[in-house]
């Protein structure tokens, strides 16, 4: 590899030097394997001609990539082509996984995702968790993650890391539930409660769907809004790619944006929440059916009926979330909102007057509403993928 160009400065001790060298093989090695990841299989002289350093250099990189299972050699590239073929290299399929859970308010999921963005391993249940303690709901989570550990073990892939989407306010950088309503959780430390040794993460779920949004979904900008609902309502704001995440880390409560400033009492202590007009529970209570298992799902069925009753329900339901995001709307001007989670599955019915209202609020700002493809999936995958992410940003520390 070529000298960083300040090597010569005067000032520059031996010790900074070596970390200059360190840091910038690090990021060297970053650039290789994003590069194979989004554009492999590719050869070293394809590589080196993409992020601009000598064939020479890229060979030692992938050299070490290569010995440290991160990437493989697919053989010979183009045998018809004149002159020595290169040897194509992609993304190792036997090498690192990233393992992401979620614990939903009616279930578990489990999955297991491999460098090149396949899942490999998944194992999920139906379980009404609102209420249970967090020991005996981690205790269930973690025999699903061991399930998915074997299962991608056998395969011959190796857990690089976990992490764990939970619907409620995670302290930033910590693997502490601060509060999470639907469950009923306070200061739930799930690092101390989950029998499992993989390196950690916990994150709200709206924060893991809207990356999954980011790095997975079909045309979507850089700059969006992100909304997803379960019981509760959760959104998250990605500017220039990156999460935007508030001070402490609980940025986008949107089910708890006022609609309404008299309106029913929320159990957050307000009064005229979004979630008390778009919530799964209204719009349950406003169409006059019960509680069941698959809530969303029968909305979805007596919607596509013509259930008047359903149909009006939902109306209203996206008339407050007009309302709600009429000041993240103003306030941050995303490009586009996007629709994640059970919401997207009920979009047909929420999108016509959701736009209707946000549109009379927000004249001339041209900001569209989209739905997810990855829909209820989101978190988990966006989970699992941040580990895989994580792995391609930094591959040294994988190793
Ligand atoms: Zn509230």
């Amino acid at each position: 590899m070529s000298a960083p160009p300040h090597e010569a400065r005067p000032g520059v001790t031996g010790a900074r030097l070596a970390d200059t060298q360190h840091g910038m093989r690090r990021r060297n090695l970053a650039r290789v394997m994003h590069t194979v990841a989004a554009h492999g299989p590719l050869s070293r002289a394809s590589v080196a001609s993409r992020i601009g350093l000598t064939r020479a250099a890229v060979s030692t990189l992938v050299d070490e990539l290569t010995r440290s299972g991160l990437l493989e050699e697919l053989g010979p590239e183009r045998p018809g082509r004149v002159g020595r073929p290169g040897s194509a290299l992609a993304v190792s399929a036997r090498g690192p996984v990233g393992i992401g859970a979620e614990v939903g308010v009616d279930h578990l999921s489990v999955c297991a995702v491999d460098l090149r963005g396949d899942v490999r391993a998944r194992a999920g249940r139906a379980v009404g968790n609102r209420g249970r303690p967090p020991e005996p709901v981690l205790a269930d989570l973690a025999e699903l993650i061991g399930q998915v550990v074997r299962e991608a073990e056998r395969e011959g892939l190796r857990p690089a890391g976990l992490a764990v989407a939970v619907p409620g306010l995670v302290a930033r950088d910590s693997h502490t539930v601060v509060r999470a309503p639907n469950l009923d959780w306070h200061r739930t430390d799930v690092g101390a409660l989950l029998p499992v040794e993989l390196p950690l993460t916990v994150d709200n779920e709206a924060n893991f769907g809207a990356r999954a949004e980011l790095w997975l979904g079909e045309g979507v900008p850089d700059d969006f809004l992100h909304v997803s609902a379960e019981v509760g309502i959760g959104a998250a704001l990605v500017v220039d790619g990156l999460l935007l995440r508030g001070s402490r880390g609980f940025a986008g409560e949107l089910g708890h944006v006022p609609v309404r400033p008299d309106g029913p009492a929320c159990p957050c202590g307000g009064r005229g929440c979004l979630e008390q007009y778009a919530g799964e529970e209204a719009v349950l209570r406003a169409a006059g059916l019960r509680q069941g298992p698959d809530r969303v799902g029968l909305l979805v069925e007596r919607a596509a009926d013509g259930d008047e009753k359903v149909r009006q329900a939902l109306r209203d339901a996206g008339t407050a979330l007009g309302i709600a995001l009429t000041g993240a709307v103003n306030l941050l001007d995303p490009r586009t909102v996007v629709l994640g989670g059970a919401l997207s599955r009920l979009a047909p019915w929420l999108i016509p007057s959701l736009e209707e209202e946000l549109g009379r609020r927000t004249a001339g700002r041209g900001c569209s509403v989209t739905v997810s493809r990855i829909g209820s999936d989101g978190p988990v995958l966006g989970a699992a993928h941040s580990v895989v992410r994580a792995v391609l940003d930094d591959p040294a520390g994988a190793v």
